[in-house]
């Protein structure tokens, strides 16, 4: 077996290898080589301590020296070069208490979460595989190191990390493995929020995001998202779907891109379902506002799950609006654009995409025609920069003191009642014609 390793990667095992250590190419990178994908990172492993590692390196970063993490420089690449070692227990859920440094590459692989995991490989030793992860790879199968059971004591966000790698590789879990995973899920209450929002980002902006199904199965939801395992167990008798929420959720997911954002909205957009379901007497569902419902609830989670207020502030608006139709009317989609910003337009527009995929035939065409007419007239309103906020109108807030109109809410009233006009009427965004109406406006 020879796997190809990038130049900077092979200057560090060179320059270690010259003053006599042991050193390897280790990890996911030698996973992902054998399976023929393109490694996210090459991360080094060697017997030589983090201060023999700095002291060979000029251009180096201390990562985690307490774990033995010692981030090198080559040109413009960094590669994480970590002393082997063995983990003591996660008993906070974030690091392991004591990290102990071995000579002994053996050790160093036993620590590592899954046999496809814990390869090893340099050009002179070739593949260091002594837990049969090549045959996984074969296999499609996450497997443990050893005892599923001890291993998920030792950190429980290993739990999670088994759904995560069997959904970026649509592989299986060995069924021991998934019998630990079912007998200590609950275990995954002491990990802290940010590995687990590390690890369910991962896992929903992968290839099979609808894996989050063996989350549930296995009760990882319940203890991370409970609000998934109730979008489970809420029907949707109605023309209109096919799936339960839950269901839904995960074929809306599979239908948009994977970035972050968009699957972080699919997952959340109807999260408002379970509580706002009401039967009519025909025994059909309706879920009225559970865009605004969703909205709270979603929050309440992004902030459980720490996610940066950013990306938290993006998927809530996207949440609002996910279930706004409008007709294919520049008039309405001006609309739309004003109260999503136009950098937001086309991410509301694969939502609602992603939405209607996930849903029955029913009228699925016209929807979809809907959905067409609307993004063209969207980038037909983007490209003639026709105004849809307060800032695009042609008079600002200055204009108007200067014209005598006294500094306070008055003048937010006013803008925006100019551009109530300007969005019905886009010909009315100039300067005489808005001073007027504001004139008009003040007098009142
Ligand atoms: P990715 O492509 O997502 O970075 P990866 O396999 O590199 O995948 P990382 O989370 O970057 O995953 O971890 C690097 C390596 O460190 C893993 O391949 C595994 O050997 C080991 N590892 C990481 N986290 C754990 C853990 N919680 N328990 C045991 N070993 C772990
Ligand atoms: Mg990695």
């Amino acid at each position: 077996m020879k796997i190809r390793i990038p130049a900077t990667a092979k200057a560090i095992l060179d320059a270690l290898h010259a003053r006599g250590y042991e050193a390897f190419v280790v990890g996911g990178c030698v996973r992902d080589s054998i399976l023929g994908r393109v490694p996210a990172d090459w991360d080094i492993t060697t017997n030589a301590k983090p201060e023999e590692v700095k002291r060979i390196f000029s251009r180096t970063i201390d990562t985690g020296m307490k774990h033995g993490t010692v981030t090198v420089l080559v040109g413009t690449r960094q590669h994480e070069v970590t002393t082997y070692r063995i983990d003591g227990k996660y008993s906070d859920g974030r690091h392991p208490d004591s990290v102990t440094f071995t000579p002994s590459l053996t050790e160093d692989l036993k620590r590592r979460d899954f046999t496809i995991n814990a390869m090893a490989y340099n050009d002179e030793t070739g593949l260091v595989d002594l837990f049969g992860g090549v045959e996984d790879l074969q296999k499609k199968l996450i497997r443990c190191v050893g005892n599923p059971l001890e291993r998920f004591s030792e950190d429980a966000l290993r739990i999670l990390r088994a759904v995560r790698f069997s959904a970026q590789l649509n592989f299986s879990i060995d069924e021991n493995t998934i019998a630990g995973i079912v007998i200590l899920a609950h275990t995954l209450s002491r990990i802290s929020a940010e590995r687990i929002c590390t690890e369910l980002v991962k896992l929903i902006c992968s290839d099979h995001p609808e894996y989050l199904k063996v989350a549930y199965e296995a009760g990882i939801t319940r203890v991370i998202l409970p609000e998934f395992d109730e979008m489970m167990k809420t029907p949707q008798n109605n023309p209109n779907h096919m799936y339960d929420v839950g269901t839904h959720t995960l074929v809306s997911m599979m239908n948009v891109k994977p970035e972050k954002i968009l699957r972080l909205t699919m997952l959340l957009h109807d999260v408002g379902k379970p509580s706002c379901r009401t039967t009519d007497e025909n025994g059909i569902d309706h879920f009225r506002g559970h865009g605004e419902a969703g909205v709270k609830i979603a929050q309440d989670i992004l902030r459980r799950l720490k996610m940066d207020n950013a990306t938290m502030q993006t998927v809530l608006t996207l949440i609002r609006f996910h279930d706004c139709r409008v007709l294919p009317q520049e008039r309405q989609v001006r609309r739309l654009m004003s109260r999503t910003g136009t950098d937001l337009f086309h991410d509301l527009i694969r939502v609602q995409e992603a939405d209607i995929l996930a849903q029955s035939q029913y009228r699925r065409d016209e929807k979809l025609q809907n959905i067409i007419a609307v993004t063209q007239l969207g980038e037909k309103i983007i490209r003639e920069k026709q105004p849809v906020t307060v800032h695009d109108l042609a008079i600002t807030g200055k204009d108007l003191m200067d014209a005598g109109v006294p500094e306070g809410p008055e003048i937010g009233q006013i803008l925006k009642a100019a551009l109530d006009e300007v969005l019905d009427d886009p010909a009315k965004n100039n300067r005489d014609y808005l001073l007027h109406l504001a004139a008009r406006m003040a007098r009142r």
